[in-house]
């Protein structure tokens, strides 16, 4: 069977787990019961379909939300994964495709409505059902305003399904719920066993609780917009000699580079990336693990297997991919809970890049925009206007009502500046210039400096040509970048030229304000990336 990290890039198209799911996951694989607390928009159903994908038999889902069941279903079968959901608004047709596709043996997920659990008792009875998977399990409260009487069989199923592996999950924590949670469900003591079809008789495991939020305050977050990122990044690692880091880079030419950069100036630094045979990546990996003050310049495909806890400091030389591999990466270090740094750089080549990838792949039309969404969602984070770990866990559904003061934003708070005119040339720039040109020659627009391909359209006889020469390239690129982080601009993959969003028009039109970050325009130097 393929494992659940093969299986959340191949079926679902995403790069890294989202904080929380990679622990749950692998606890359920370990046979463990368990109760998760996990905010709504979290990443739930994740992890119970990994597990249920990575296992025999089938998984059923006791679910109270029909529309949400129905998405679900539509969404796995989408990504060639037979499932069905058992409820009362279901045709034949559903119920047919449903028993068919049990009778083929090829049902992975059953979702069931909490209503249908009396009436599928013999047919649940018949299947293979190796995991017993519960949303929204707070409903068994009865002191929750949720209670669903129907619930309260869940327990009697469970019983009747031999103490089947039981995963349950909740947005909801407090704790007098969560007891009657654990009670109701995994304590079957005074539950009666009426059809015991199991192994029956031995105690199901004490269940595995996850309560933890995702916030790990130990680590101090960091972004800056490359200028010269060679520079920015040896000013980063290189006072950090002697402690144990990673340096993920975009390229595995890059991480060769940067290894040999590093090692020139005196650190323990080695290459790590699928280009290098199996024999050299172990034994990089497990001096990497065994000895102190090891840095590795690594592609993504670094990580996985590492389990060490003292690793002081995480580096991206290159945005990475999506807030949840930037939180996984990240996550790598200080797992002792002692202070360690993390620091990203990003640039308008990277997000380029990232866009053309996205693009080009071979993704459905919905992942690829689901994927645009998900690298806005990073650049955001990366021109945050305020505390970077507020945005951090907003983006998981976690509220942190106050800023960290673990960050570099909180440490040092960006400068803003009504940015509405600036923001209305930008975005004047590009439209008049038709909206398909790069972010450069935007900019040769707003400064007013010709170029052929310019002047062969006209563009330099414009009413916008030359209105922004109070700021240079720089803060023009800065300013361009944080418009595509707000949504007000998108980029065309294909051609990389920049476009208006709906959401620019109320700022073009002066009805909508906002507020631009200043430090950005400071940024000196050629913006340039230093991919090769
Ligand atoms: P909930 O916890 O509210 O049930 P869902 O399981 O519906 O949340 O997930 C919320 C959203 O997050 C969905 O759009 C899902 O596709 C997305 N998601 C879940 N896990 C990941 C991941 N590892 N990477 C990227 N997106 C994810
Ligand atoms: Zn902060």
């Amino acid at each position: 069977m393929p494992t659940p990290e093969t299986l959340l890039k191949s079926v679902f198209g995403f790069d890294a787990f989202r904080p929380g799911q990679e622990e749950i996951v692998s606890a359920i694989e370990a046979g463990r019961n368990v109760l998760a607390i996990m905010p709504t928009g979290g990443g739930k159903s994740l992890c119970y379909q990994l597990p249920a994908l990575a296992r025999e038999g089938v998984t059923l889902v006791v679910s109270p939300l029909i529309a949400l069941m129905r998405d679900q279903v539509a969404g796995l079968r989408e990504a060639g994964v037979e499932a069905g959901a058992l409820t009362s608004a279901n045709t034949p047709q559903d119920n047919e495709r449903i028993f068919e596709a049990i009778d083929r043996g090829a049902l992975k997920l059953l979702y069931l409505a909490p209503e249908r659990l009396a009436s599928s008792r013999q047919l649940l009875a018949r299947l293979p059902i190796s995991l017993l998977a519960i949303d929204e399990a707070h409903c068994v409260s009865q002191w929750g305003h949720d209670f669903r009487p129907d619930y309260l069989r869940i327990g009697e199923l469970r019983a009747a399904l031999g103490n089947v592996q039981t995963a349950a999950f909740t947005a909801t924590a407090d704790e007098e719920t969560r007891a009657e949670i654990l009670r109701r469900l995994f304590d079957h003591d005074d539950a009666p066993l009426t059809d015991d079809v199991g192994g029956g008789g031995e105690d199901p495991a004490a269940p595995a609780v996850f309560l933890r939020g995702f916030d790990r305050p130990n680590l101090y977050l960091a972004f800056e917009a490359k200028a010269s990122p060679r520079k920015q990044l040896m000013d980063f690692v290189l006072p950090r000699k002697g402690r144990s880091g990673i340096v993920y880079a975009g390229s595995r030419n890059k991480c060769e580079v940067l290894a040999t950069a590093l090692r020139a100036e005196g650190l323990d630094a080695l290459p790590y990336h699928a280009g290098l045979d199996a024999e050299t990546r172990s034994h990089t990996q497990d001096r990497f693990s065994r000895e102190d003050g090891m840095v590795i310049c690594a592609t993504v495909a670094f990580g996985m297997g590492v389990d060490k806890p003292d690793i002081r400091f995480v580096a991206h030389a290159d945005l990475p991919k999506s807030v949840e591999s930037y939180y996984q990466e990240i996550g790598r270090a200080g797992r002792d809970g002692a202070p360690a740094d993390t620091f990203t750089l990003y640039g308008v080549e990277d997000i380029k890049l990232r866009r053309l990838q996205i693009d080009e792949s071979q993704a459905p039309e919905e992942r690829k925009r689901a994927d645009h969404q998900r690298l806005n969602a990073l650049l955001a984070l990366a021109e945050a206007p305020g505390c970077r770990r507020q945005t951090l866990l907003a983006y998981f559904g976690e509220a942190r009502p106050q800023p960290c003061g673990n960050c570099d934003l909180c440490r040092k708070p960006p400068e803003l500046f009504d940015g509405a005119v600036a923001a209305q040339k930008a975005l004047s720039a590009i439209y008049r210039t038709g909206e398909r040109f790069g972010v450069e020659h935007v900019v040769d627009v707003l400064l007013g400096k010709p170029n052929e391909r310019g002047e062969r359209l006209g563009h330099d006889r414009l009413s916008v040509f030359g209105i922004g020469k109070e700021f240079d390239r720089n803060a023009w690129r800065a300013i361009l970048r944080q418009l595509l982080a707000l949504g007000l601009a998108a980029v065309d993959g294909q051609t990389g030229g920049w476009r208006l969003t709906e959401d620019a028009r109320p700022v073009l039109r002066g009805e909508k304000g906002l507020q631009l970050r200043k430090d950005a325009l400071k940024a000196r130097g050629a913006a340039k990336d230093d991919r090769r």
